[in-house]
């Protein structure tokens, strides 16, 4: 089937550099246990290059008013903050690249209507949050947060992976991409939701990129060009899985890693094929999309997926040969 979506088609694996991204967190500007600088120096301790301070419907910017300058850092700062006061369906929102807030009472609808007004990003947080405590009898359909990726360009897609693995939701993840794949791809995204020093490092964001600037880092998570990681231990001695290169041709799709023990390769929510290599011609399983999983002793990758166009063209009838006047034309 033809490849129509490639998230790393513009990735120089040579040159471009792996990001460290925690795109959602807390200070106690909210809820969390530490102030904006002691998390901000507990992100960096952590080997973070990019770091959204996402407080619950509060701005927490610019740094410098809490005396850190991500410039003099060599820190990417990108400013947000985490939608929570939603009626009605109350999922939050990772709202990014913008300094939109709400007002209590506004709906998803219209939040994302604003984000998007402003330029800015959105990541649903931690879907699956109400069900998996509990707080809800059933988890949503996939239509329900389907409708809100048809609808809003802004909404990149969601988190797949929270915390320390608190949930995982590829089911769900799974689900959206085979609604609605290739026409409209749904990023994995990921997070520590860190409220205190003790949560950072296990679930993060790999963005690849030549340089590390707001319009770069900002485009590189619209086209996907990312991977999400869920670090076991959140420990450099034990490191988790990194992709060391993705190549990808008219036949095959091939990923080179680090510190792995399986490559999973995910089409419509079953393993199509385990190994460093998928034939996209040859395996008759890939469906709408497929998607990677790099399993290792210390951690799991999961890349964002690849579309392809599901349309069977039917054989062309053979051309009738009719004598041409014209040897040259055909
Ligand atoms: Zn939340
Ligand atoms: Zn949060």
């Amino acid at each position: 089937m033809p490849l129509t979506i490639d998230p790393y088609s513009a990735v120089n694996w040579e040159t471009f550099h792996q990001y460290k991204a925690s795109l959602h967190g807390h200070t106690d500007e909210s809820d969390g246990t530490k102030t904006p600088a002691q998390m901000i120096d507990a992100w960096i301790a952590a080997g973070y290059d990019i770091v959204a301070i996402t407080d619950h419907d509060h701005v927490t910017w610019p740094w410098t008013d809490f005396d850190r300058d991500p410039e003099e850092l060599g820190l990417l700062a990108i400013q947000g903050q985490e939608m929570s006061n939603v009626e009605a369906h109350r999922h939050h929102t990772a709202s990014l690249f913008n300094s939109w807030v709400g007002t209590t009472g506004y709906t998803l609808e219209t939040a994302y209507a604003a984000i998007q007004a402003v330029n800015g990003v959105a990541v649903m947080a931690h879907p699956g949050n109400r069900y998996a405590r509990g707080w809800v009898d059933d988890p949503y359909p996939p239509s329900f947060y389907a409708n809100f990726f048809s609808t809003y360009s802004c909404l990149l897609g969601f988190d797949i992976c929270v915390r320390d693995g608190l949930f995982i939701v590829t089911d769900l993840w799974d689900a959206l991409l085979e609604q609605l794949m290739p026409s409209r791809p749904v990023w994995g995204f990921g997070m520590d939701d860190s409220h205190e020093l003790t949560s950072i490092g296990f679930t993060y964001v790999v963005v690849l990129s030549d340089e590390l600037s707001t319009a770069k880092i900002k485009s590189a998570l619209q086209a996907g060009q990312h991977y999400v990681c869920y670090d076991h231990d959140a420990s450099v001695l034990t490191p988790p899985p990194i992709i060391t290169e993705i190549s990808v041709n008219t036949t095959k799709i091939e990923i080179t890693a680090t510190n792995y023990a399986e490559i999973r390769w995910i089409s419509n929510g079953k393993i199509i094929e385990l190994g460093e290599s998928l034939s996209i011609v040859e395996n008759t399983k890939l469906k709408k999309y497929v998607r990677a999983e790099i399993e290792g002793e210390n951690g799991i990758i999961y890349t964002n997926p690849w579309g392809f166009d599901s349309v069977h063209h039917a054989p062309r009838p053979r051309p009738i040969d009719i004598p041409s006047a014209n040897p040259t034309m055909r």
